[in-house]
């Protein structure tokens, strides 16, 4: 029973898990300081981003007592200053269509993400289409044609092992003569070999740039919020292979707070296009910094 209790109970924030809630004013000295920096560390905010925010705190405040509210809201600012930036819905070309690849490693939430965001433009009013590019994994075709189906847009199939850049060209080809506003391109994420992901990404590149110079418009990493500081090396990693102009950080409906989005914000300034918040077509939420910052703060 304790051990159901302990799950269902909501996971403290930073400042909870430092301060425990007992004590309403605290003296900031070079203990309370360290200890917030190594939370601010192993909340994966990066070493660089936990020195500089808690040097934030310290500042004007050193050697006084204040309350927790206090030091509560310093660090949500601090978070909240360092995400505002990068908080950007996924921008708008006026060309149609417009192209979205979407990269990512396996299980990080690229179909469920594609799922929704098709969803999400159907319900505006557009038209989109869905390329099952990871012709890899029967799984994943099947998947992404289930949230196809369900947000009611046509998903392209290719047989399986079959040549993914030939599906894209298929695909933006389709997408264009249909007219159709949106076309978004699964694609594998297959890490084991990067070379042959680098190839297959450059080559989907290519053919679709055939038919239009300026695509893709945006490709979006996919990161999953319970892998941590790993998410660094992700993006480092696509970054090399392809052009990412954003990111959507999925399964922060979990225990994942994702601190680690404010390491990515900090080192790459990526925009953060939306988040996921659950399994379901309606859980992709645009990324608010402020509530971020107050999640993650508790
Ligand atoms: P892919 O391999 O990158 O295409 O990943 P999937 O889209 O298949 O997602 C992998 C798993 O993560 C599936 O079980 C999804 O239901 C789950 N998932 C994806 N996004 C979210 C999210 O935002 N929240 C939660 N809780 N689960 C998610």
């Amino acid at each position: 029973l304790d051990e159901l209790v302990a799950a269902e109970a909501p996971a403290p924030g930073l400042v909870g898990r430092l301060l425990g809630g007992d004590e309403p004013r605290r003296l900031v000295d070079d203990a309370l300081l360290q200890g917030l920096e190594d939370l601010l560390i192993t909340s994966d905010m990066g070493v660089d981003t936990a020195m500089r925010v808690t040097a934030n705190i310290a500042e004007g405040r050193f050697g006084k007592r204040v309350s927790t509210a206090e030091i509560k809201a310093a660090l949500a600012e601090e978070i909240a200053r360092i995400m505002t930036p990068v908080a950007r819905p996924l921008p708008i070309y006026p060309k149609r269509p417009q192209v979205v690849l979407v990269v990512g490693v396996n299980g990080s939430g690229k179909t469920t993400t594609i799922g929704k965001l098709a969803s999400q433009f159907k319900a505006a009013g557009k038209s989109v289409v869905i390329a099952a590019g990871d012709t890899f994994r029967a799984a994943a075709v099947e998947q992404l044609q289930v949230w196809g189906q369900r947000a009611g847009v046509p998903v392209l199939t290719a047989p399986e092992g079959s040549d993914p850049a030939s599906l894209a060209f298929e695909a933006i080809t389709k997408a264009q003569n249909e007219g159709a506003d949106l076309l978004l391109i699964d694609t594998a994420g297959r890490l084991q070999n990067r070379a042959d992901l680098m190839e297959e990404l450059a080559k989907i590149v290519r053919v679709i740039r055939k038919k239009d110079p300026d695509a893709p418009h945006n490709t979006l990493l996919v990161l999953d919020a319970t892998t941590g500081q790993n998410a660094v090396t992700q993006v480092e990693i696509f970054r090399k292979i392809a052009d990412v102009s954003g990111l959507v950080m999925t399964k922060l409906d979990g225990t994942a707070k994702g601190g680690v989005l404010v390491a990515l914000a900090d080192k790459f300034g990526l925009p953060i296009h939306a988040i996921g918040v659950g399994e379901q077509i309606d859980d992709l939420a645009p990324f608010d910094p402020d509530d971020f910052a107050k999640a993650l703060v508790g």
